[in-house]
C-alpha cells in the first residue's frame, strides 16, 4: 500500500486573504510567489522596530515596498519605534541569537501583526520570519500562537516557509529582482561578524 505524502505547504481550508508580516524583501520573494500561485491575496505588513540603524531600516523597507509593487499587492508599514523595542529586550542584550531576546522580538512583531490583521478584517496572518534558516522556527511559531491567543478573531498560519522548494526559489528570485540582501538579522546586538564582538555594538 502506498503512503500518501503530506504536502510541504498546507493552505488553510477556504483561505482567500492573508496578512503576511514581512521582515524584508528577500524573505518575502518565494512566499509571495507561492501565495499568488495558490489563489491567495497577500497584504504585506512591514513591521520591524528591531532594525537598527534607521538607515538600514529604511533600506530594507524601501526594498520590501518595491517588491510589493512589483507583485501588485498591498503593502503597509508599521511604526519604527526602536527605543520601545530596546526597552522590551532590556536585560537580553547579551543573549545569543535564537535565545530569549529573539523570542521577545518575535512576540512583539507577531502581536502587532495579529492586531493589524484584525484591524483590516483579515482573519489569518503568517510571517516571513518562518522562512529563514537563521531563525528558530519553534520560537516563531510560539510567538504566532501567543499573538493569536491574545487577539480575538485572528488565526496564525504556522508554516515552515522553507519547504516545497521555496528555499531554492528564493535564491533565484532575489537575483532576478536584484534585492538588497542584508548581512545581519536586524538589531544592533546581531551586528556581529567573525572578527567582531557583541560588546562593540552595545550601548556605552
Ligand atoms: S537577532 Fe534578530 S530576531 Fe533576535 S532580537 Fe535581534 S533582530 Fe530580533
Amino acid at each position: 500500500m502506498s503512503k500518501k505524502s503530506t504536502p510541504a505547504i498546507v493552505k488553510p481550508e477556504g483561505l482567500e486573504k492573508v496578512l503576511l508580516h514581512a521582515c524584508c524583501a528577500p524573505c518575502s520573494t518565494a512566499i509571495v510567489e507561492w501565495l499568488k500561485n495558490n489563489s491567495l491575496k497577500p497584504t504585506i505588513f512591514y513591521y520591524n522596530p528591531n532594525i537598527f540603524p534607521k538607515e538600514e531600516y529604511d533600506k530594507r523597507r524601501d526594498e520590501s515596498r518595491r517588491h510589493a509593487e512589483m507583485n501588485g499587492i498591498d503593502w503597509i508599514e508599521g511604526e519604527w519605534d526602536h527605543e520601545e523595542w530596546k526597552k522590551a529586550v532590556e536585560g537580553h542584550e547579551h543573549d545569543a541569537e535564537r535565545q530569549g531576546r529573539c523570542q521577545i522580538c518575535f512576540n512583539l512583531r507577531m502581536k502587532k501583526a495579529a492586531e493589524k490583521a484584525k484591524e483590516l478584517g483579515i482573519d489569518t496572518f503568517t510571517t516571513t520570519l518562518a522562512s529563514s534558516r537563521w531563525k528558530n522556527l519553534d520560537q516563531v511559531n510560539a510567538a504566532g500562537a501567543k499573538a493569536e491567543a491574545e487577539t480575538d478573531g485572528t488565526s496564525f498560519w504556522a508554516q515552515n516557509w522553507r519547504k516545497g522548494g521555496l528555499q531554492e526559489r528564493r535564491n533565484t528570485l532575489i537575483k532576478e529582482g536584484n534585492f538588497y540582501n542584508q548581512l545581519y538579522c536586524g538589531c544592533e546586538y546581531s551586528m556581529r561578524t567573525k572578527d567582531d564582538d557583541i560588546d562593540k555594538n552595545l550601548p556605552k
